[in-house]
């Protein structure tokens, strides 16, 4: 493959720039110990999960589809005898979600501060639009994104269209990311570069468990990084810059 200089950074938004799969794992937490009586914890937890796979199609991700697969699975594991009181309680955890707090990862301003003076930053993100909207006010980034990008599916093709209608192409496109299945293998086989920076809660639905090597791949605990991996790729490459 040729190597092309970099010159538009696409970000994904949750669990790279900011917490969020902490509070799907604590209102798992609190379902769990709602529906005690009808089953264990394990047990109950792979029923939710099935559930919500079998819901993406439909309802998307985010925290309404969500609540809804809790309410799916507590309708289905308590064969409908459930007290109204539990459906109660799952709408209020849900709306508990969708309220909470926006917490910045480490070093995550500072960076995109300093990336933005260089190059269009582009927030590229999956959910519910009015979530991730929301989430993206109280961030206090807004600003440093030429654009935001909230999709239903993160695939090759999102990429390509994404990386050619805000920047030169993916081929010169660079994607940031937390998920393997969703920011990091469809922009690679979109041919863009990726910088895989993983964080330690990712929701299973993400999980991929081959490893992954591409040349185009780099592997990166800290964001703050990011720039000198751009700097890296761009002085190896500047003689093809265009
Ligand atoms: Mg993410």
């Amino acid at each position: 493959m040729v190597q092309t200089a970099v010159t538009t950074l696409g970000f994904d938004a949750d669990d790279t720039l900011w917490q969020n799969e902490q509070f799907f794992r604590y209102t798992e937490g609190r379902f769990l110990d709602l529906l005690a009586d009808f089953g264990d914890r394990a047990t109950l937890s792979s029923r939710l999960f099935a559930v919500e796979k079998r819901n993406v199609p439909v309802y998307g991700f985010g925290i309404k589809g969500f609540v809804l697969s809790m309410m799916e699975t507590a309708l289905e594991v308590s064969d409908g005898r459930l007290d109204q009181s539990v459906i109660a309680s799952i709408l209020t955890m849900g709306r508990e979600m969708l309220g909470h707090p926006v917490e910045l990862l480490p070093d995550v301003r500072e960076t995109l501060e300093r990336l933005a003076d260089r190059y269009p930053l582009v927030l590229i993100t999956k959910g519910d639009l009015f979530d991730q909207e929301r989430k993206l006010a109280a961030s206090g980034l807004a600003d440093l994104f030429t654009s935001v990008e909230i999709v239903s599916e993160k695939s090759a093709s999102t990429y390509a269209r994404v990386f050619a209608a805000r920047g030169d192409g993916a081929d010169k496109g660079l994607m940031v990311g937390n998920s393997l299945r969703s920011d990091i293998l469809p922009a690679l086989e979109a041919g863009a570069y990726a910088v895989h920076v993983p964080h330690d809660l990712t929701w299973t639905y993400e999980h991929i468990d081959e490893p992954i090597v591409h040349p185009r791949l780099f592997i990166e605990q800290y964001i703050r990084n990011v720039l000198e991996i751009i700097d890296k790729i761009n002085e190896n490459t500047d003689g093809l810059r265009l």
